[in-house]
């Protein structure tokens, strides 16, 4: 129990930098300084208005300063990093795999909401998880030199080739995505990441339009089911895959 209590903090407070990550990154602005402020009124805020949820909580959503509200992304993507965390604990248990799992969701939720938001997955957090990828994989010797490159490739490779004959319905940023999570999955798990992604990437969509949420002219940014597609590979692709062989 208090271990899942740990990575349920653990993850609330990643949660609340991931938020910094995921506001900033987009508009060019460090992630570490100027400290945590309200965009409205300026102030400085202090350590206790910046307890994950809790300060949210305790003042409705308002800054304590000047009242303005505050989105209740924050809390969400606090709340939504902490659960995956205590997921990642119960599939995985204290591992090496673990340790990788929950440093590949950090990223693939700044993924996820920066894409949701702007319809772009920045060059700068890419190459940071390429470079991660590499050095995690080397330190921990979960895949060798080749199977990085060569997933990498296909991954590329694929998305490119069907950014090509869809003529634009694959952005840039997916193809570069898809190639740098090669680097963490190997060619195997990326192969069924595109393949969920594009599965649920296809219900999504259809839903998307049935609930009107979207219409036929807007665009749905790929980068989210991609992220989906790595996370389920990361957690699951081995059930998965065994499952498919056995039913060959
Ligand atoms: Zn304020």
């Amino acid at each position: 129990m208090y271990i899942e209590l740990f990575f349920f903090t653990l993850g609330l407070i990643i949660g609340s930098f991931l938020n910094v990550c995921i506001y900033r990154l987009p508009q060019n602005q460090s992630i570490l300084t100027p400290s945590s402020h309200c965009m409205t009124c300026n102030t400085h805020l202090k350590p206790w208005d910046l307890i994950p949820v809790l300060s949210y909580h305790l003042s409705r959503g308002r800054c304590r300063y000047c009242g303005v509200s505050f989105s209740s992304r924050y809390p969400i993507v606090e709340i939504l990093t902490a659960g995956l965390f205590v997921w990642c604990l119960y599939i995985l248990g204290i591992s090496l795999e673990l340790f990788k799992t929950l440093i590949l969701t950090s990223f693939l939720l700044v993924i996820t909401f920066i894409d949701y938001d702007h319809q772009l997955i920045l060059d700068k957090v890419l190459l940071w998880l390429f470079g991660a990828g590499v050095v995690i994989n080397l330190w921990t010797n979960s895949l060798d030199i080749w199977d990085m490159i060569i997933a990498s490739f296909l991954g590329g490779g694929l998305l490119l080739f069907i950014a090509v004959i869809s003529r634009g319905g694959m952005g840039g940023g997916d193809i570069k995505f898809a190639a740098a999570l090669g680097i963490w999955l190997g060619w195997q798990y990326l192969l069924l990441t595109l393949l969920l992604s594009f599965i649920i990437g296809g219900v999504g969509g259809l839903l998307l339009l049935a609930f009107k949420l979207k219409n036929r002219k807007d665009f749905i940014p790929f980068g989210p089911f991609i992220a989906l597609g790595a996370l389920i590979s990361s957690l699951y692709g081995n059930e998965i895959i065994t499952w498919y062989l056995e039913r060959l």
